[in-house]
């Protein structure tokens, strides 16, 4: 269970008491928690919009509005109301720790602070939050491949091309498909095709960091590449293409895997293009890519393409 300690632990800490800011930053400084400030409501709200702390810690009295206000207003937002929230207040009453629980606090502490109580509190809580940032990830992940899966790729693609369109940036989409798979499993065993399926992913996430490689569905893929264009992603899928022809099986010796590959880019779009068009016209490009004999790569619009060798 190590790997469920999270690596950042920023604690937004809403209290209009410039004593009470200094006195946690001070205890918890040991404990490598880094202390975001917030002095009022307002203001903690528009912080954890703009930081995405880890957890939230809320005082009870704040200067504008009242720490189940804050607390309501976090939790109505969609961009805050996953974040863990602690709620804090010197009264001991059930009544306004169930309130609170009532609102979406995920934990409550007394105040004044005990600080080895507080510091547990907080400590569950960055464990949590991180245990559910995993499964979330886990959840858009491909189990054969270990690459993103479909639902992934869909809302990031929308959202590197939003990005792209708005920066003037060029984005360009790579569609990839392993050549007569099915006779690939017919041949050696279900088994060793998922083994092609492997090493295939590994080439096509083995470039830029910024590159995203996703599995489609089934033996095709598809790599996101942002700031890349079509010339410059024409040349990625060429490598690919080639490191999985080259490769060599230890019991399938007569084996050359052969993959086609459509490439399309944001540049070849109308201003007014959606992401769904370039899935279609990368798309669209691996079809011509099949259609003209397979193991090559085909670049939209103008769908031209280098013979394979
Ligand atoms: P083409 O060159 O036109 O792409 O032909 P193909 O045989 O690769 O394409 P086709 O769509 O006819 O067959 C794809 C095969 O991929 C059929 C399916 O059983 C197999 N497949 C899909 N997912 C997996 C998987 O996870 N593991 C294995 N081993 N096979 C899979
Ligand atoms: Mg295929
Ligand atoms: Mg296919």
């Amino acid at each position: 269970m190590n790997d469920v300690t999270p690596k950042t632990r920023r604690l937004l800490y809403i209290d209009s008491s410039e004593f009470m800011q200094r006195l946690v930053r001070e205890r918890l400084a040991e404990d490598h928690i880094e202390v975001l400030s917030a002095f009022s409501g307002a203001e903690g709200v528009s912080m954890a919009r703009l930081q995405q702390p880890e957890v939230i810690l809320i005082d009870s009295e704040l200067t504008d509005m009242e720490g189940m206000e804050c607390l309501t207003e976090l939790k109505k937002d969609s961009e805050t109301s996953e974040i863990l929230v602690i709620y804090s207040s010197t009264s001991d009453e059930p009544y306004e720790r169930v309130r609170g629980f009532d609102l979406g606090a995920h934990d409550f502490v007394l105040r004044p602070f005990e600080f080895n109580e507080l510091r547990a509190r907080l400590t569950g809580a960055f464990r949590l939050q991180h245990l559910v940032q995993m499964l979330s990830q886990r959840a858009q992940l491909d189990g054969l491949t270990g690459l993103w899966n479909r639902a992934y790729f869909n809302t990031r693609l929308a959202a590197e091309y939003a990005e792209a369109r708005r920066h003037h940036r060029t984005i360009s989409l790579i569609m990839a498909d392993v050549d007569k798979f099915k006779s690939i499993n017919d041949r050696y065993g279900h088994p060793f095709g998922d083994t092609v399926l492997i090493q295939f992913a590994a080439l096509l996430s083995g470039g830029r960091a910024s590159d995203v490689a996703c599995r489609y569905g089934g033996e095709e893929f598809a790599v996101i590449l942002p700031g890349t264009s079509i010339d410059e992603a024409h040349e990625v899928a060429e490598r690919i293409r080639l490191g999985l022809a080259a490769l060599c099986w230890t019991k399938q010796h007569d084996l050359v895997a052969t993959s086609s590959f459509g490439v399309a880019s944001s540049d070849s779009l109308a201003q007014s293009g959606v992401w769904g068009e370039l899935v279609e016209c990368a798309d669209a490009a691996l079809y011509a890519a099949k259609g003209r004999g397979r193991n090559q790569v085909v670049s939209a619009p103008g769908l031209s393409f280098r013979q394979a060798s």
